[in-house]
């Protein structure tokens, strides 16, 4: 189709479908945007480090082509105030698969979150953070090696799903009447009121792709976490039904953890994931003290927001955490940090996030090498002490660089012996 500011590259061919890398052709146009603040600092810095990669590992057989489209400040400076042109939709629907900077929300009124929007209007049902530690990497914790999970948080439903009443208004008011006279419920005068949706098809959607990716990449466990022992109706629901589809669909691979022990002894059976659930407050004293008992994590959409953080930090922090909003018909993948905009333009800050959700996209498509090339670059790069400052200011002899020396690091470090 015709865009009004996107150029699709001419060279790049289109990604026909997500169903695996026998989908993507040699050339794929991949979509970006770039993103407010310390975005462009970023971005260039890791798409020349994944360029690199794809370069050295496949010697120009394989390129992405690169198409830019636009949302946030640089969207509104060129389609005239609107920070989420329609296009830019239109293109991740056509192209299938995208990778994006941070973007700027103001706090308050009339203004909604861009990122909630590109979640909700593209149906992006899932967010998928991996997290774990790489060494040298500044940590917390006594053995952060122990840390190696991948979070599944839904991303539609629950108290994000916006219908909120502020107190005081008439669509408020009605609704506590409703509350109060018809369904007996007590609340103080005043309140605000917010709804918070969930559904089986949501809940079942989402732990069906985290049960696939469990089984597709030889995982151990997955993990519901809820807070179903107070809110019964949503989040135990959530609970169930997560149950019912691991029992249902995937009876075969799965095995809960009472059968573990009931019929195991709690040996785990090879080929056999086990399933199990936690109440999510005791789940963030369990990742801070056994780690290691968690695999795949699938989460309601609050309690996974909290999740995801708290576990990046144990590890070095948003500044590398990845992440991936994903959906039936489109990929997005992610910086999971904001905007950071003290540092706009400064060529400070660490590109890691970015560069990370970059390797999950590259996995993604299949391309493997590439993906290890850019994991390995770092990990030399770590290993060096050369980092950029939000590291440095954390570790001992280290040489503290900007974010495009940090790139140029990565890249000389990439597959240069073992
Ligand atoms: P933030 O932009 O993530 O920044 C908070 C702090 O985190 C920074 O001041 C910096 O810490 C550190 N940081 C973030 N990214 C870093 C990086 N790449 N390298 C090193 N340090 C990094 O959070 P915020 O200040 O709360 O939010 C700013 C804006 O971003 C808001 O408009 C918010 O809505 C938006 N936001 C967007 C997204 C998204 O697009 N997905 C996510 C979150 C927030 P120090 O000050 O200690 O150096």
């Amino acid at each position: 189709m015709a865009y009004q500011h996107i150029s699709v590259p001419e060279q790049g061919e289109k990604i026909q479908c997500l169903s695996g890398p026998d989908c993507i052709p040699d050339r794929p146009i991949i979509a970006f945007i770039e993103g407010d603040g310390i975005g462009r600092d970023i971005m260039t810095a890791s798409r020349r480090i994944w360029d690199a990669a794809v370069e050295k590992a496949y010697g120009g057989q394989r390129q992405i082509a690169w198409m830019e489209i636009y949302a946030g400040e640089k969207a509104a400076a060129l389609y005239d105030g609107d920070y989420m042109p329609e296009e830019t939709f239109e293109a991740l629907r056509e192209f299938l698969v995208g990778i994006k900077g941070p973007l700027t929300t103001p706090v308050g009124g009339g203004f909604r979150s861009l990122n909630v929007t590109l979640r909700q209007v593209l149906d992006l049902y899932a967010c998928v953070r991996p997290v774990q530690w790489y060494e040298g990497v500044p940590s917390p914790l006594l053995r952060p090696e122990n840390v190696d999970v991948v979070i599944f948080r839904e991303n539609t439903e629950d108290v994000y799903a916006g219908i909120e009443y502020e107190a005081g208004t008439p669509a408020n008011e009605k609704l506590a009447r409703f509350l109060r006279e018809e369904m007996g419920a007590e609340f103080f005068e005043g309140s605000g009121l917010g709804i918070k949706p969930m559904s089986a098809y949501g809940t079942k959607r989402l732990m069906r792709f985290a049960l696939r990716y469990a089984i597709e990449r030889g995982r151990k466990s997955v993990t519901i976490v809820h807070k179903g022992n107070i809110q019964k109706f949503t989040e135990g629901a959530f609970r169930n039904w997560a149950y019912e589809v691991a029992r249902e669909e995937f009876g075969e691979q799965t095995i809960t953890e009472d059968q573990l022990w009931s019929e195991y002894g709690g040996k785990q059976p090879e080929g056999k994931i086990v399933v199990k659930d936690r109440i999510a407050d005791i789940m963030f004293q369990h990742m801070l003290l056994r780690p290691s008992e968690f695999d795949v994590i699938v989460s309601p959409n609050l309690n996974g927001d909290y999740l995801s953080d708290a576990i990046a930090a144990e590890v070095g922090g948003v500044g590398i955490a990845p992440g991936a909003n994903i959906g039936d018909e489109v990929m997005l993948f992610e910086a999971t940090h904001g905007t950071a905009p003290k540092y706009t333009d400064q060529d400070r800050v660490n590109p890691g996030s970015l560069m990370f959700s970059g390797v999950m996209m590259l996995e993604f498509l299949g391309w493997w090498e590439a993906a290890k090339l850019v994991t390995q670059g770092y990990v030399r790069t770590l290993a060096e002490k050369v980092v950029t400052y939000d590291f440095a200011r954390q570790m001992d002899g280290a040489t503290e660089v900007g974010t495009s020396a940090f790139a140029s690091a990565i890249i000389k470090n990439m597959g240069n012996g073992a």
